[in-house]
């Protein structure tokens, strides 16, 4: 088994004081059946206590019952978990030990990252100088919450996709790591990487001439020039394109008068934003890309072709990027508000209930 992390994993240190626990206020804290054995096992008064706040949900799965201010009942007033202090860090339940990681299994690999809804975390890798990885046969003692993507359909549709898993995520890691290209062409880049990677996906040897022109650096030479990106978003779609991800995203219908107003905006500003912000922040943004690719093992994040993979990593960008404009927009973007856009971004994809599988679905329309 081969564990790869970012390097700035190791620098991760959970601060509740400076995020006010962020995590342990407003979410769906699961218990897993383990942790539940754990709090039974403690003498009667106490387990009793503890299993009090303890519920279950419609899907069976065991949850804490945050209290009347929507606050994990185990949070101390010095912003630290009253469990884990009197019982050590052992006591946490998987999502709690594991937050702000996020383990996936995908055949022999486990990856480990975080996620940028937590702020502490989201500061470390958007004002990280560069990413790069890590890679031991060694796994951490304890792993927590771990997804396992084995089971996803093309690696039975196309036996030698399992064993390119770790290229074809390097290669579209590659793709986006360059910050002297612009974001868009490095994107552009890599939806036709995923399409020709797809089309050669039982071609041994197609496979590894297309890897080997990434890694070359021979395919990139074709998105160096400003081209127009338009490989999804044609010339005039992109503002209606992005409002429909909005809207799936955030389950609301646009107006007719709030569309106009929206184009207005975007009219007068976006390639200024373009230009001066996305441009110009290139490293962060980079960070933000590479983060979230290697977070969602991009291109198997969904159970879907690569090409299907690629767009809804495209979109997500796309509408994290409108987020920020609108921010921008009002009274420019500091870096406290770039931090809030990114979390409430990431935070709507993570835990709202079908968000993600509705952008999937335009990216499967489309
Ligand atoms: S994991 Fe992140 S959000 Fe949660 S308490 Fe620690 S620093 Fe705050």
């Amino acid at each position: 088994m081969k564990y790869i992390a970012p390097e700035y994993m190791a620098s991760f240190k959970c601060d509740g004081k400076a995020c006010d626990s962020y995590c342990c206020r407003d979410w769906k804290v699961v218990i897993d059946e383990n942790t539940k054995n754990k709090y039974k096992a403690l003498p009667n008064d106490e387990a009793e206590k503890i299993l009090s706040n303890v519920g279950e949900d419609e899907y069976g799965r065991y949850f804490l019952r945050l209290n009347e201010r929507e606050v994990c009942p185990f949070l101390g007033e010095d912003s630290l978990c009253k469990l884990q202090k009197k019982y050590g860090e052992d006591f946490l339940s998987d999502i709690c030990f594991s937050y702000p990681r996020v383990t996936h299994r995908i055949g022999d690999i486990i990856q480990q990252n975080l996620t940028l809804s937590c702020p502490i975390a989201a500061k470390l890798v958007l004002f990280s100088e560069g990413i790069s990885f890590t890679e031991t046969e060694e796994l951490p003692k304890r792993l927590g919450w771990c997804t396992n993507l084995t089971n996803r359909l093309i690696f039975e549709t196309y036996p030698l996709s399992l064993e390119y898993i770790e290229d074809m995520e390097s290669a579209g890691l590659l793709l986006l790591k360059n910050s002297e290209i612009p974001i868009n062409n490095r994107l552009a880049s890599l939806l036709t990487f995923y399409e020709n990677a797809e089309k050669f996906l039982d071609e041994k040897e197609k496979i590894e001439e297309l890897l080997n022109s990434v890694e070359s650096g021979e395919f990139q030479k074709n998105f160096t020039s400003n081209q127009s990106y338009d490989i999804i978003f044609e010339n005039n779609g992109y503002l209606a394109l992005v409002l429909k991800l909005f809207s799936a995203l955030y389950e609301f219908t646009l107006t007719d008068e709030k569309f106009t107003e929206l184009k207005k905006i975007y009219e007068a500003r976006f390639n200024e934003f373009q230009k001066f912000v996305v441009d110009r922040n290139s490293q962060i943004f980079t960070n933000y890309l590479m983060n979230e690719f290697f977070l969602r093992i991009y291109p198997y994040a969904f159970d879907a072709s690569f090409t299907v993979n690629a767009k809804v990593f495209v979109f997500s960008w796309e509408v994290l990027k409108f987020a920020l404009f609108m921010l921008c927009v009002d009274k420019g973007l500091d870096e406290e508000k770039l931090i809030f856009g990114v979390r409430q971004m990431v935070q709507r994809m993570d835990h709202s209930r079908g968000a993600m599988e509705r952008i999937l679905k335009i990216a499967k329309d489309c």
